[in-house]
């Protein structure tokens, strides 16, 4: 058996998610690990993937594969699994993937299994762990076609440290031209905040409609979230209302999220929210309803005012983590 993982980049390196499905890939003991990046990246990360489970990389380097548009990324998969003869691919469950994947899936006639929180060697077989019905219920998943794909939600496997080892990489433009593009980006706007990626994130603080207003989520959400080193994030009730962007916005129909930690203040814990961040390993709710949804899924729960709270909790992660 030989397993394909996309690493995806960033700025030429590669993204955290492509540490996390190496380090699993390899933890398998299903076959060979091939690491496969896509687009201009830094030659030596892309050799430092050893480090992390892959046992060769292949580095498609064609310009065209560089602002990753959909139809160049899914011929670009279809060639790899055809040049290494994958029969199973594994991919971060990321906006790119999830167009690139159905496609390939229907291009190649492979098996998709999408959002996995798991994987497994179940006997030879892989298995993927999967929710259903807005996190409801949990699924496990073998594809039966020759090659079976699987997504997997990021922060879904901790990363090891890198062992050091570099991997043999075979670079090509893996017959992709221009002329695969179909649709050309011409501006990439850098996010104002330097913060990690809502998706990616490992600890998240998220604020909800009882902040009451913009200025009160800024006062009291972005500090704690802060000291927390995490990525702030809102209900949908809160974007609604205008206290934070829509990119913040955590949920059926805003991110879906898997971090570690996952502290959310003022939030009633509404199906949809809980589309969102059900999966996160640790759950912290702060509410005033004893009564509220969010505390049948919390780890941890205090039932009280977030203003009082959140100046607390601020307090304490900053003499944690100082
Ligand atoms: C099709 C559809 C898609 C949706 N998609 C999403 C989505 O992606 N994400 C999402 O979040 N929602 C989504 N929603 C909305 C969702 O149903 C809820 O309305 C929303 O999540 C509620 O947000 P909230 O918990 O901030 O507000 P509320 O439901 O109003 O809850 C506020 C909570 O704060 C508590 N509270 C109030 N004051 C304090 C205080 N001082 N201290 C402590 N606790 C306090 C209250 O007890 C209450 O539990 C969607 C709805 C639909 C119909």
């Amino acid at each position: 058996m030989s397993i394909l993982v996309l690493c995806e980049t960033e700025s030429g390196n590669p993204r955290k998610s492509a540490f996390e499905l190496l380090g699993k890939a390899k933890a398998l003991g299903l076959g060979t690990v091939t690491a496969l990046v896509l687009g201009p990246a830094d030659g030596a990360s892309v050799a430092a993937l050893g480090g992390y489970g892959a046992d060769s990389v292949v580095h498609y380097n064609a310009a065209a594969l560089g602002s990753h548009t959909t139809g160049a990324v899914v011929k670009a998969l279809a060639n790899a699994v055809a040049a290494t003869g994958a029969t199973i691919v594994l991919a971060s469950a990321t906006q790119i993937s999830r167009d690139a994947l159905p496609r390939l899936s229907a291009r190649i006639g492979a098996g998709l299994a999408v959002e996995c929180t798991d994987l497994r060697n179940d006997g030879g077989t892989l298995v993927g762990r999967r929710p259903i019905y807005a996190g409801k219920a949990l699924v496990d998943v073998r594809v039966s076609s020759r090659v079976g794909l699987f997504t997997v939600r990021p922060n879904s496997f901790p990363v090891a440290a890198s062992t050091g080892a570099t991997a043999p990489v075979t670079t090509s433009d893996g017959g992709i031209s221009d002329a695969d593009i179909d649709v050309r980006v011409v501006q990439t706007l850098a996010p104002e905040s330097k913060q990690v990626d809502l998706t990616e994130a490992d600890r998240i603080v998220s604020g909800g409609r009882s902040l009451k207003s913009k200025e009160q989520f800024d006062a009291v959400i972005r500090p704690l979230a802060a000291a927390v080193h995490a990525t702030p994030g809102a209900s949908r009730a809160a974007v609604d209302a205008g206290y934070a962007h829509h990119g913040d916005q955590v949920g059926q129909t805003g991110k879906v999220v898997n971090p570690s930690l996952y502290i959310a203040m003022g939030i009633s814990g509404a199906i949809q929210h809980l589309a969102g961040m059900r999966t996160s390993r640790v759950i912290v709710a702060v509410n005033k309803d004893a009564d509220a949804p969010i505390f049948q899924y919390a780890t941890y729960g205090i039932v009280g005012d977030l203003f009082e709270y959140a100046p607390l909790l601020q307090r304490e992660f900053e003499k944690m983590l100082a």
